[in-house]
């Protein structure tokens, strides 16, 4: 899947409230892509992993996924094909406190009333190792253990994108370096294209592309990467 956003700029508040978040920002993203997007705090970059999943629409710019205009759709049509085609990674985790970790893996399929496919859905759950935490409720679990049902919620539909925003911000080292080994499986693996937000300059030296945003503008870094 390609996708690529084209000068797209968002702007919040007005008058004195004013504050440009994205400043013309384009980027292509390629099929199998690894990238990680640094900067400060209050640079722009959830709003930027927020603009490209579709999760909100930009002031102006245009965002295609092979050469579809995603912002075209109306919201019930955008939200459905988040839903399906995007895996989406919160620092918060955000799972549904009532729901076991099961019902909140499956809820992206329940809402298009589609049924998990069961091998695909064990061989994630054996990847994550969450097989024996099923039926607890994300109270119940460690953050690292939510982090893990919350990555298997955003590979259930089998999206070929993940965008994660700060996925290991709330964990401690040794649960955030899990799971990052897990997402760097989830890129060589399953050969998912994976754009991440992150603090952590080793999850950043892991990707094979890396952006950094300063005050609303993405720059791409393009010094050398390591040859192995
Ligand atoms: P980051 O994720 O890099 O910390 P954000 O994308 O969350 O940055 O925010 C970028 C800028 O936009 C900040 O100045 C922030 O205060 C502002 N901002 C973000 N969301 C909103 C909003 N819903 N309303 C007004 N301003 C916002
Ligand atoms: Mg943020």
């Amino acid at each position: 899947m390609h996708i690529s956003a084209h000068q797209i700029c968002k702007i919040y508040g007005i008058g004195a409230n004013r504050v440009t978040a994205l400043d013309n920002v384009s980027l292509e993203i390629k099929s199998g892509d690894f990238i990680s997007i640094m900067g400060p705090s209050g640079s722009g970059k959830s709003t930027l992993l927020h603009l490209l999943s579709g999760l909100d629409r930009p002031t102006s710019g245009q965002l295609t996924y092979d050469g579809t205009d995603i912002y075209s759709f109306a919201d019930k049509d955008l939200a459905a094909f988040r839903r399906r085609r995007i895996g989406f990674i919160f620092q918060q985790f955000n799972l549904l406190p009532p729901l076991t970790a099961l019902e909140n893996i499956c809820m992206p399929l329940l809402l298009d009333k589609r049924q998990p496919d069961n091998a695909y859905l064990q061989k994630l759950c054996s990847l994550l190792d969450i097989r024996e935490r099923l039926s607890h409720l994300p109270h119940e679990l460690s953050g690292g253990q939510q982090q893990r049902v919350a990555i298997a919620r955003a590979l259930i539909t089998q999206p070929e994108v993940i965008f994660a925003d700060e996925p290991t911000g709330n964990l401690d080292s040794k649960n955030g370096s899990e799971v990052l080994a897990l997402l760097r499986q989830i890129h060589q693996q399953l050969g998912k294209t994976l754009v991440i937000i992150t603090h952590d300059s080793r999850i950043a030296q892991q990707a094979t592309r890396r952006l950094q945003i300063i005050d609303g503008i993405l720059t791409e870094n393009q010094t050398p990467q390591k040859e192995d």
